[in-house]
């Protein structure tokens, strides 16, 4: 008998869950409480309860070659960082392709998630939703939650003395639109998160003047790496995730703060992050050393203390006349439909097994998707996240015993302070390459190098030092998917298609023809090293 899954929420987390549990032949319910896909994606002017809510010109920070699912290649002619829209427009199109939307019942509010009294042996929940004032209740085999986590603003009033008498306009990024209404005022931006730097960046050119107040700094990269192409396609390669597990890891900080400092010195622009020998996740924003440059915003430390019209900062100095401060200052969560004890955030540690699983259940018939913040895309990291998931409740994949997933989420936890530091913006931080290999593996669908090469070795140099895209998973194993490998070749040409918009006319001399081939041979061996050519 086909299960019954209900997933809550219809954001990407939701739709790809969605496709797995049909690829799985799972007979999904996915309730939405808004009457629209996307989540997060989907920009209103207002915000809404219980969803997350993003300014007008959100970009992604993630290519779309590494953002798209592995068997759906978004559109040749998509720039290379989507707008919020044409994101959206991915997954409008993606819904129909796989024709999701009959599975969702939207303006459906999930209000409880229940283990039934015969949990223990039917492993099954009772999910109650709200439509238009209506309660109703229902039996599910399984249950995905995938409410996303950029709902709940983190505010930490308390650790700003003076708040109250504070006279001027303060709020949450979660509450900023666009910059009309901030022209010509004074204002402080909390915070050096993406979110900061990108309100911040964008308010600099209608206000007077601009103030991000940072405690630690942070790494500000841009999307564009070598020869212009995104970033995340030449930073996350097998080669160089190989190299940074294997060299020391001072070694491997060193080399990326020389890499990140080429573009500009961190220490001169006041944002030099405090610890540098952590890898906290990068700000990727391309406005905002110039914008710094340009003194329409000043870098300033924490904030101590806040008067009815000025800000303190912990070195003494005095900003006056602030009209707006905005918070930017991150999220928390929680699942109010699910039982407490479900899902826990102690000691700052999520104790689920994978970042999925709640490893006290005598099922596995819960877990949570997107509960994540891998350094790379979540698309794809969602997507293997959803495919184990349903393998796991069609009983073809198997957990290990409480103890040691219990272990397993003990260690991850240090290996993640360690790498990322205890910060609550890194609560859910993950490596990337690692993580997708070892759901992968559980699986069944890492690419076997060895036996790939003998057979494949064009493909393998590919996979090995070209970009580590989500098609790689669709090469081998259960889901196999016949374009895999001819979206890993061609992945070059849609990430060029977009930029060709003005012919240019080529010079077909023999010599010019010659010099660069005898330049492509040199760029074979330097490339080596850069891994480029492999894209
Ligand atoms: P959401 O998109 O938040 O969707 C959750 C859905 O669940 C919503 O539709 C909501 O209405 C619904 N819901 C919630 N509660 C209930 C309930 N009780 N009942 C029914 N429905 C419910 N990641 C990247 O990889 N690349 C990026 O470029 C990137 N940019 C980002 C930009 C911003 C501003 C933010 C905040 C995050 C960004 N992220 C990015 C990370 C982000 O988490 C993901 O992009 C992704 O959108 C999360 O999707 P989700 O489906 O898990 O959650
Ligand atoms: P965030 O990454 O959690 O950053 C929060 C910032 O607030 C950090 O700089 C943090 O400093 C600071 N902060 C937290 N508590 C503070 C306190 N008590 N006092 C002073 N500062 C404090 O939040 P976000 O920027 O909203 O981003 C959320 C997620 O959305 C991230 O994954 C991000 O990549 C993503 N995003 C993406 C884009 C995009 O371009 N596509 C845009 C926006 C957001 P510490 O680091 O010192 O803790």
């Amino acid at each position: 008998m086909a299960k019954k899954v209900a997933v809550i929420g219809a954001g990407v987390s939701g739709l790809i869950s969605l496709k797995c549990c049909v690829d799985e032949g799972l007979e999904p319910t996915c309730f939405e409480r808004t009457e629209d896909i996307g989540g997060l994606w989907r920009f209103k002017e207002n915000v809404e309860d219980g969803r997350a809510s993003i300014y007008q010109s959100v970009i992604t920070n993630t290519s779309k070659e590494m953002s798209c699912f592995s068997d759906f290649p978004m559109p040749e002619d998509f720039p290379n960082f989507l707008h919020n829209s044409k994101l959206l427009e991915y997954f409008r199109i993606f819904a129909k392709k796989f024709d999701l939307l009959k599975y969702i019942q939207f303006q459906t509010t999930v209000l409880s998630v229940k283990r039934r009294p015969d949990f223990s042996s039917s492993g099954q929940w009772e999910v109650c939703t709200q439509n238009n004032g209506k309660e109703q209740c229902a039996v599910f085999d399984a249950v995905m939650v995938c409410s996303g986590h950029h709902i709940q603003p983190h505010i930490p009033l308390t650790s700003f003395p003076g708040i109250e008498r504070f006279k001027g306009q303060y709020f949450h990024s979660r509450q900023y639109k666009h910059p009309v209404g901030f022209e010509g005022k004074r204002i402080l931006v909390i915070g050096i998160g993406n979110s900061a730097s990108d309100i911040a960046s964008e308010l600099s050119k209608k206000a007077a003047q601009v103030f991000v107040s940072t405690r630690q700094g942070s790494w500000v990269m841009s999307r564009i790496s070598k020869d212009g192409y995104p970033w995340d396609m030449v930073f996350h390669t097998r080669f160089s995730s190989m190299l940074r597990n294997v060299l020391p890891r001072m070694v491997v900080k060193w080399m990326m703060e020389q890499q990140i400092s080429q573009w500009f010195n961190h220490e001169n622009y006041g944002l030099e992050p405090q610890n540098k020998y952590l890898m906290k996740e990068p700000v990727l924003n391309d406005d905002l050393p110039s914008r710094i440059l340009y003194g329409a915003i000043k870098v300033k430390t924490r904030v101590k203390e806040l008067t009815e019209t000025a800000v303190i900062f912990e070195d003494g100095t005095v900003e006056e006349n602030i009209d707006v401060i905005i918070f930017a200052t991150g999220y928390t969560f929680s699942f109010p439909f699910l039982e407490d004890s479900l899902v826990k955030v102690e000691n700052n540690m999520v104790s689920l097994y994978k970042f999925m699983f709640p490893p006290q259940l005598e099922k596995p018939t819960l877990v949570c998707i997107g509960l994540i913040q891998p350094l790379g895309s979540i698309f794809p990291t969602v997507e293997l996240q959803a495919r184990w998931v349903t393998r796991v409740f069609k009983g073809l994949c198997g957990l290990p015993s409480e103890k040691t997933m219990m272990e397993d989420i003990i260690k991850r936890n240090k290996k993640r302070i360690d790498l990322f530091r205890e910060s609550q913006s890194q609560i859910l931080q993950t490596n990337y390459i690692d993580y997708l290999d070892e759901l992968a593996l559980e699986i069944g669908v890492k690419p076997d190098f060895v036996s790939l090469f003998l057979k494949d070795p064009k493909l393998v140099l590919k996979l090995y030092f070209g970009p580590c895209n989500s098609y790689q998973y669709r090469l081998v194993g259960p889901g196999q998917w016949e374009g895999a490998r001819n979206a890993i070749l061609t992945q070059k040409q849609r990430i060029l298609k977009p930029l060709k918009t003005r012919a240019l006319k080529k010079s077909s001399s023999v010599s010019a023809s010659l010099l660069l081939k005898a330049l492509g041979l040199l760029a074979v061996v330097v490339a080596f090293f850069f891994h480029l050519q492999w894209l």
